[in-house]
């Protein structure tokens, strides 16, 4: 008869942690998304990136990402230190490896709130993360979006917009997302993503 393993060596997922990948288009609502996903959810947390980009008023370092410049950026790609890396619009954004590895091995429930590539780089490493898209209701709404951020110029604003356009292209046709939300209404978009998200936690932690 097998003997029962100590409490220390028995396989456990929760405390495995999970991983939860949240994408969309710039100016879609995933942040705010995001941040109530980890206001509701005792276990969430999310993961601070490292980035290239110019730190605009709106972004607290530490908090909403790590600034650093290509010189740091290269030097933890060359330490291995990022779990995923992706450039986008020009600029390069990753995520720390061990960082994410501590709070998954603590039972954590770690939110990335990345790009496509980043996504799909993610579901290779870590097939069981959960990854949620985040749709406009339609193209027009998300130009009308970009634009009352008022955070860029018009030719920024239409970069992005084709960005956003060619990603939610990839995103239906990579099979790495396994739900999408159409966001025409933002506070009922955070309450359906709350509710997929605690569903999941709950059946992976009955
Ligand atoms: P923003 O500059 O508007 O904050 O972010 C631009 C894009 O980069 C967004 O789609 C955002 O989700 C993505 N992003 C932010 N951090 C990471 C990261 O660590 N890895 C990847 N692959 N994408 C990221």
């Amino acid at each position: 008869m097998a003997q029962r393993q100590p409490p220390n060596h028995t396989p456990d997922h929760r405390h495995l942690g999970m991983l939860l990948v949240i994408s969309g288009p710039s100016g879609v609502g995933k942040t705010t998304i995001t941040r109530a996903l980890e206001e509701h959810i005792p276990q969430a947390i999310f993961s601070v990136s490292a980035t290239t980009r110019p730190k605009t008023d709106a972004d607290r370092e530490g908090l909403d990402y790590h600034f650093i410049n290509d010189a740091q950026f290269d030097a933890m790609i060359a330490q291995g230190e990022f779990l995923e890396h992706a450039g986008v619009f020009g600029k390069r954004y990753g995520t720390p490896k061990a960082w994410v590895h501590q709070r998954l091995a603590e039972g954590r429930l770690v939110i990335l709130e990345i790009d496509v590539q980043g996504a799909i780089n993610i579901h290779k490493a870590h097939p069981s993360a959960m990854s949620i898209f985040i749709l406009p209701p339609d193209e027009q709404t998300l130009l009308a979006r970009l634009r009352q951020r008022k955070r860029e110029d018009e030719s920024t604003i239409q970069r992005r917009f084709g960005q956003a356009r060619r990603e939610m292209e990839i995103a239906h046709s990579c099979g790495v997302y396994n739900a999408f939300l159409v966001n025409r209404d933002l506070q009922a978009t955070v309450v359906q993503a709350v509710a997929l998200v605690k569903a999941e936690w709950n059946r992976r932690n009955p």
